[in-house]
């Protein structure tokens, strides 16, 4: 690995608030548990409007896909502690979480190209 990758800085990037909780994950993979640790997703199993996640510390458990869940406000303002020692969850990872800004009128819904087309 090269390694002016560690100094290079992650590009910010923009994600609307209401982007849907299952798009965010699939996109960031990370997990907030409930005292604000981060959690590495391995797994993300999607059933219709749930989704079974599977974390790289071997924690499953079902989640719903709401824009509003607590996991999604967590997310969004970074109410974040620490990082599980488990999960191991990379810095570039958390370099790239901690660029990303969530705007109301700005950013990425995270929808697919087949998706954009319709709105
Ligand atoms: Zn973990």
């Amino acid at each position: 690995m090269p390694s002016n990758r560690k100094s290079k800085k992650p590009a910010k990037r923009y994600y609307r608030k209401r982007v849907e909780l299952f798009r965010l994950i699939d996109k960031i993979k990370l997990w907030p548990s409930r005292k604000g640790i981060l959690h590495g997703i391995k797994i993300i199993d999607k059933i219709g409007d749930q989704a079974q996640i599977t974390t790289h510390c071997n924690k499953t458990f079902t989640v719903n896909n709401s824009k509003n869940s607590r996991a999604a406000r967590w997310l969004r303002n970074k109410w974040i502690t620490g990082t599980c020692r488990v999960c191991r969850v990379p810095d570039w990872k958390l370099a790239k979480y901690s660029a990303t800004q969530f705007k109301r009128h700005h950013g990425s819904l995270l929808l697919k190209e087949s998706e954009k087309r319709v709105k």
